[in-house]
């Protein structure tokens, strides 16, 4: 499905990302750990054309979309949710649906998002800012379900959130993934993602230091191992 080979990028003269592989496949989800500044949201970026590697390819089911601009890896399927979620916080719930409703109109996207987090729909009517931190995310899912994509990369989406709403947050991953969506879960803290993910990455200063299936790999070999937590 999606695939990145050898991609080295960076920003200005620094290269954070070094010869890095990674794919997943269709309906697959894949997990993207890495301590705080070890290049996640780089390699996002660069799966989504956001951030153009200086070496390297992306692939899309087996199409080159190297050096391609963010609007064609959109159409292709590929859809980003950014760390801080990407939702217009001054437009109430509904009209941030409008916005990604397009051909299908109001009234199937209103229902395809109030099916995905019933709360939503009880909420069409306030402004997006005003949502709760977990209300919030569920919009931003919601939004990027309804561009029908065939790879969602998801960038921290835990970040700030109760524990309980991470557990919302994560069974809405499960049913994107359980509905054939791919899925490439970024997160710092790795359990949760471990828990939905069939096969996880792990990222450090750059490069890949670990790559297994999920339920293979144990929490604690992962943080005592990779992510230099004691
Ligand atoms: P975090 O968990 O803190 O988000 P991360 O693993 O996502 O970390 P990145 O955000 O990809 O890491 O950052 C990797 C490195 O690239 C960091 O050293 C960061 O300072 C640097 N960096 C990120 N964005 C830019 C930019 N726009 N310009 C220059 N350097 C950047």
């Amino acid at each position: 499905m999606l695939s990145l080979h050898e991609v080295t990028a960076g920003y200005g003269g620094t290269t954070v990302l070094h010869e890095v592989t990674l794919t997943v496949g269709a309906g697959e989800v894949v997990a993207l750990l890495g301590p705080n500044g070890a290049g996640k949201t780089t390699l996002l970026r660069a799966a989504t054309g956001l951030l153009r590697p200086r070496a390297g390819r992306v692939e899309l089911a087996g199409t080159d979309l190297t050096g391609r601009p963010p609007h064609v890896f959109t159409r292709a399927g590929v859809c980003l949710l950014p760390e801080g979620r990407g939702i217009f916080p001054s437009l109430t719930v509904r009209e941030n649906l409008m916005v990604q409703a397009r051909g299908r109109g109001l009234d199937a996207a209103v229902t395809t998002a109030a099916d995905l987090f019933p709360i939503l729909g009880t909420r069409l009517r306030q402004t997006a800012g005003s949502l709760s931190g977990g209300e919030q995310q569920m919009l931003a899912l919601a939004r990027a379900y309804l561009t029908e994509p065939s790879v969602v990369l998801v960038d921290e989406a835990s970040l700030g959130l109760a524990p309980i709403v991470v557990d919302t947050i994560y069974e809405a991953l499960g049913e994107l993934a359980r509905r054939g969506v791919s899925l490439v879960v970024v997160e710092q803290y790795a359990q949760k993602a471990l828990a939905i993910a069939d096969r996880v990455y792990v990222l450090r200063r750059g490069s890949i230091v670990h790559t297994g299936r999920a339920d293979e790999t144990s929490t604690d070999e992962l943080y005592r191992g990779y992510l230099g937590i004691p």
